[in-house]
């Protein structure tokens, strides 16, 4: 169902079958006479998720060969269908980091971080059999690149690219200073929080996030349009605060767990950490939803490690574990 949120400027909802995402907020705005449109975000590489799109693109009355794609990250639930509305006749827009990511395979050089971090051949197979993030991601796509403070203009929006990266590399929000509206991507979320995961381009990325975190603070924002779900009744400042909160909270439980049982590996600690998911134990945890947490735990570490708050051993294998200074 299409939903007008402002003049010219459209939203629908793409299912993501299988996510615990549920759906993505697909964005129309559409171009004055004369002017193309532009749609952001684009669901998996999937049909039910292609049906979807060009269902709100036809009730919008938008043809493709008149409409600019702007992806906010490489992530495949957002880029899923990016080749095939090039196809139709769509021009691809994307931040140039973002790009050239989707353009090489990330995953070996993740997993292999993973084994040296205490997970197991057998576990990362098991978390890895029906990853989404895999089995719906686009073939790679040429996209125009973007950098920060490139500016696209679309039925009365003025909008700046406000590069945010910590979700992922290149991650990148569309502000209307004007207006006081962003596209956000994944970046806030307001009633379920973005995984920061690891990425070898970024080796401190929950740093990352908190510095993007800052800097979008400091934009004031009225009407934020975030990827996933809804933004309930909270305003954009008071969504960051929690998000510091709680990754705080998440940095303090990580130490003491540390503290408490030195020499574990991160997919132990991961294991130590609570989660809001339903599951009897640790081991029995959905297996994608085990890769999302030992990720998250992943990036803790790093971000404790890099400020001299843990340690890290490494043995002559590779394997690492972790202790906190006494
Ligand atoms: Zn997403």
């Amino acid at each position: 169902m299409i939903k007008q949120l402002d003049n010219n400027l459209y939203t629908f909802e793409i299912p993501l079958p299988g996510s615990p995402l549920k759906w993505i907020n697909t964005y129309v705005i559409k171009g004055n006479p004369g002017e193309k449109n532009l749609l952001v975000d684009t669901g998996f590489n999937r049909p039910e998720c292609l049906q979807a799109l060009l269902k709100g693109m036809e009730e919008l009355q938008i043809n493709p060969r008149q409409t600019n794609v702007f992806l906010t990250h490489c992530h495949s639930d957002h880029t899923g269908n990016a080749p095939a509305l090039a196809k139709l006749g769509c021009q691809v827009f994307m931040g140039a980091t973002a790009h050239q990511l989707q353009l090489r395979n990330t995953w070996p050089i993740k997993h292999k971080r993973a084994l040296k971090e205490g997970v197991s051949q057998s576990v990362l197979k098991r978390m890895f059999v029906s990853n989404p993030a895999i089995m719906y991601a686009p073939e790679p796509y040429s996209a125009i690149e973007l950098q920060e403070g490139d500016r696209l203009n679309y039925g009365g929006y003025n909008l700046s690219c406000v590069s945010t990266p910590g979700h992922t590399p290149g991650h990148m929000c569309l502000y209307d200073e004007k207006k006081k509206l962003m596209f956000l991507g994944d970046h806030v979320l307001f009633d379920i929080t973005p995984n920061i995961s690891i990425w070898t381009e970024m080796p401190d990325a929950l740093g990352d996030y908190f510095s993007s975190l800052i800097k979008v603070k400091k934009m004031p924002v009225v009407m934020a349009l975030p990827g996933h779900r809804t933004t309930g009744n909270m305003t954009m400042v008071e969504r960051i605060n929690e998000l510091f909160v709680h990754h705080r909270m998440r940095l303090e439980e990580t130490e003491n767990i540390i503290q408490k049982h030195p020499g574990l590996n991160a997919y132990q600690i991961a294991g130590k950490m609570t989660w809001k998911i339903r599951s009897k134990n640790w081991e029995e945890f959905p297996p994608g939803q085990q890769w999302f947490a030992v990720g998250e735990t992943m990036t803790h570490l790093d971000y404790l490690l890099a400020r001299g708050r843990i340690d890290r051993w490494e043995d002559k294998e590779g394997n690492r574990t972790y202790y906190v200074e006494p």
